[in-house]
């Protein structure tokens, strides 16, 4: 799989029985991003079945508790399997100060380096294959939301790479990059598994928010996982929380055009989610309330 989407938490501020704190997995080529890592994230990620040892990067989207207190005992379960790899701790304004605290409350020691990098709006990493960047969103603590989006637009065709004999690995994402690559003294070129051009598929991930403009503005196409902690009854709730309902993100993947929404920060007291899709869909068609463990693949 060069390309996957896994909700590992899907729950607002508390957990339920069928729910984690916040958190998704984005899989591309060999790399693994977090996006918030909730408290029992890291369960979530061994049922998953994603290693966590193959995360370099984590992306937190604010302070609050459900979308970043996994990451102690993430680091923790890193250290005692002996991780050497240094990891980036992307996260808003006062990121060192975070990761100091962390590294303290862990006490024993973190066997790698955690370089702590600040979000700010635009692009906040890129690579040669993807680009992650940032939009300030509209929620009670400073929050950004994520846009996760390919740069290069050729199909990476897996059946022809392992007709060749090439493992999985970094060099598929070398290949898919454009680049001439060497093996067992073979020169593969980037055509010999590149497939036709076509669009660069993108992700966007609101985080915490009332309905936003900006989030409209890049979601054109976009598989678009919002807010949506409330039932559109509880309106008054969502605007005081600073949160959003489903029929409010569904709007906004009208607005903006998006292939589809995905709803999660589902608050605990709907165990039963088809309200939420009965209210949502006649606004936007392709929604799909998230639960924990879903995939799709852009
Ligand atoms: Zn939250
Ligand atoms: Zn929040």
């Amino acid at each position: 799989m060069n390309f996957e989407v896994i909700f590992l938490g899907t729950s607002a501020a508390v957990p339920s029985s069928s729910r984690g704190h916040a958190s998704v997995a984005i899989r591309y080529f060999d790399e693994t991003l977090l996006f918030d890592c909730g408290e029992g994230t890291q369960r979530q990620l061994i049922r998953s079945k994603n290693s966590y040892m193959r995360i370099k990067r984590i992306f937190i989207t604010h302070y609050h508790g459900d979308h970043f207190l996994g990451l102690p005992g993430l680091f923790q379960t890193m250290s005692l399997g002996e991780r050497t790899e240094a990891l980036e701790l992307y996260g808003p304004r006062g990121i060192e100060d975070v990761l100091d605290t962390l590294i303290r409350i862990c006490r024993s020691d973190i066997t790698f380096d955690i370089i702590p990098r600040e979000i700010r709006p635009g692009t906040v990493y890129e690579c040669n294959i993807f680009r992650v960047s940032a939009v300030k969103v509209d929620h009670s603590a400073l929050t950004y939301g994520l846009v996760f989006e390919e740069v290069k637009g050729r199909t990476f065709l897996r059946e022809k790479a392992i007709a060749l004999g090439l493992q999985p690995g970094p060099i598929y994402g070398r290949l898919k990059a454009g680049e001439t690559v060497e093996v067992d003294g073979r020169v593969i070129t980037p055509d010999m598994v590149l497939g036709e051009q076509k669009e660069c598929k993108k992700v966007v991930y609101t985080s915490d928010t009332r309905p936003c403009q900006r989030i409209a503005e890049v979601s054109k196409d976009a598989y678009l996982i919002h807010d949506s902690t409330y039932d559109h009854t509880l309106q008054d709730q969502a605007v005081e929380a600073t949160h959003s309902t489903c029929v409010e993100a569904a709007e906004i993947a009208r607005k903006a055009g998006a292939r589809q929404l995905y709803l999660t920060h589902i608050s605990p007291r709907y165990m039963d989610t088809s309200l939420l899709l009965d209210q949502a869909r006649p606004v936007f068609r392709d929604t799909v309330v998230a639960k924990d463990f879903l995939r799709f693949r852009p």
